[in-house]
């Protein structure tokens, strides 16, 4: 589902998909945002795609979000959150151009969730895409598979439950990056 795509952001250009937990903001194993009040920016996050900005990527997050199914919290409230998040970035120099999100829970079979592709199918309907220069960053195994899976570079980042992940998998990414602001040296190395 979309929380919103800025319509007017036209033209084809290269994507840099973005995992939102972990990766824009704090998130731990377990933890469902609930509330605004808890969500905590990586610093890092801010200032690696501040570096990057010169370089005409468009910013997508796409983002599990089970605790709606869940009942932990409204579709509505979800939403806000997210356009939360986003605005907290705009306000510091990084426009995100759309956030999508699955709603579902892990076993529902559905076609959003990642490491399935929905959320880059739906993403590339809102937005004319370069996909061979595109990027998927995530902290998770199902982040790296959906890179695979979509025919996305792939860069695991090393923030959020990275570290749980790689005890767990073996995970295979193009870049390892210790947090966001390695994200231009993996572009630039493409
Ligand atoms: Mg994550
Ligand atoms: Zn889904």
């Amino acid at each position: 589902m979309r929380a919103f795509a800025d319509k007017k952001d036209k033209g084809r250009k290269p994507a840099l998909f973005l995992d939102r937990d972990g990766v824009l903001i704090r998130d731990r194993e377990g933890f469902y945002l609930k509330k605004l009040e808890e969500v905590r920016v990586y610093p890092t996050a801010v200032e690696g795609l501040k570096k990057i900005s010169g370089l005409g990527y468009r910013l997508i997050v796409l983002t599990n979000q089970s605790a709606i199914a869940r009942g932990y919290i409204s579709l509505s409230e979800s939403v806000g959150i997210n356009k939360f998040i986003a605005a907290y970035f705009r306000k510091r120099g990084v426009k995100i151009s759309g956030i999508y999100f699955c709603p579902h829970l892990p076993d529902s079979g559905c076609s959003c969730r990642k490491p399935s592709t929905g959320l880059v199918k739906e993403a590339l309907k809102d937005f004319r895409t370069d996909l061979k220069r595109s990027f998927m960053a995530g902290d998770k195994q199902s982040d790296m598979k959906l890179a695979a899976a979509a025919g996305l570079n792939s860069v695991f980042v090393l923030t959020g439950q990275a570290r749980k992940q790689m005890k767990k998998y073996n995970i295979k990414a193009d870049f390892r990056i210790k947090d966001l602001r390695g994200l231009k040296r993996a572009l630039k190395n493409l």
